[in-house]
Order: C-alpha cells, then structure tokens, then sequence
C-alpha cells in the first residue's frame, strides 16, 4: 500500500524520501507476515491480496457459497482481484462480504490519517480503483463513524483518475492546503 501526503502542493518526503510509508504501521503485533518482515502491517490488511486471502477464508473456513470458483478457468482458486470485483457487480455474496471487509480497513487506516493531518482530501487510488463502486462507500461510511468530527467537517473523499495500475502513485493521497480552490483542486485530483 503506497501512499503520499501533499501539503500546500508539495510531497511530504521526511528526512530520508520515505515519509507517508503508512501501509506498514502495525495494526496486529500478531498478525500475518508483511513484505517488510514486520507482523501485522495495514498492507495485510488492505489491498487485492487481502481481498482474495478473504475471499479464500469464506469460502473454505466458513463454507459460504459463491459463484467465484465457477467463473475463474480453473476451479481451484486459480481466480484473481478481477474475479472477485467482477463477481461482486453481478451481485456475489462472498465477493462483496470480502470487498466490503478490506474497505473496512482502509476506512480506519484512513480515519487515523485525517485525524493525524486533518486533510482536505482524501484521493483513494491504485488497484482498489478497480473497485471503487464497493471500496469508496465503505470508507466513507467508516471515517465518517470513525474520524473526529472536527476533521470531516469540509473532508472530500474522492479516487485518483489514474487507472488501477498506478498503484506506485499510492492507493491513499492526502492533500492539505490552506487555499484550495476549484481549479487546483481539479489538478490534485489527477494524482
Ligand atoms: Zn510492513
């Protein structure tokens, strides 16, 4: 999970070039192993590989039914994220459980943001684009129940217009700038 945080249009880069690095704040001293080494990272937490490590769980711990295994060629779990995204358009079960659960936690990973910056606005990006229709509600909902009301007042939560592979442009942007007007907040729309 990459992120970048922009204050009055610049990238907060920290005092080596790698501030923002929020996908690896512990949420679960006991959790799964991340890419870094570290437990319990939000980057197990958030993200298509948790979406399908989800998907997996329901599907042969807790014995729910879906159509994902029927629609991927091979009916093992040879599916993938665009399986399970396009599953939940027609309305699957398990794929929208799993899609709702990791939009959960971005919801609180986001809601820890905005109460840490208290940010203009929230761009939500990378692979999850692919599935904004079902993520962004969700994190709305979340922040809205989650971050301190004083810091939602004027929040926009948006998604980035860059395809899902720009997830090296971050899944989560954080703008803050004390004079955003319509036309600038045009452009930070295209990070
Ligand atoms: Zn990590």
């Amino acid at each position: 999970m990459g992120s970048g945080i922009i204050i009055d249009g610049n990238l907060l880069r920290g005092n080596k070039g790698y501030a923002s690095e929020v996908g690896h704040m512990t949420i679960d001293p006991e959790g799964e192993i991340c890419s870094c080494g570290k437990r319990g990272c939000y980057e197990t937490l958030i993200g298509p590989r948790a979406v399908i490590k989800r998907v997996k769980k329901l599907i042969a711990e807790e014995g729910r039914e879906s159509t994902i295994l029927q629609i991927s060629d091979d009916a093992s779990e040879a599916f993938n994220y665009d399986t399970v995204v396009d599953a939940a358009r027609k309305k699957d079960k398990v794929a929208l459980a799993a899609l709702e659960d990791v939009g959960c936690n971005l919801g609180i990973a986001v809601s820890n943001l905005v109460n840490i910056f208290d940010p203009k606005m929230v761009i939500l990006g990378g692979a999850l684009n692919y599935a904004k229709d079902f993520i962004q509600p969700v994190v709305e909902k979340v922040v809205k129940a989650n971050a301190l009301q004083l810091c939602q007042e004027e929040l926009v939560i948006t998604n980035s217009l860059l395809d899902q592979d720009s997830s090296v442009m971050g899944v989560a942007g954080l703008v803050l700038e004390n004079n955003l007007n319509g036309s600038s907040l045009q452009n930070r729309s295209n990070y």
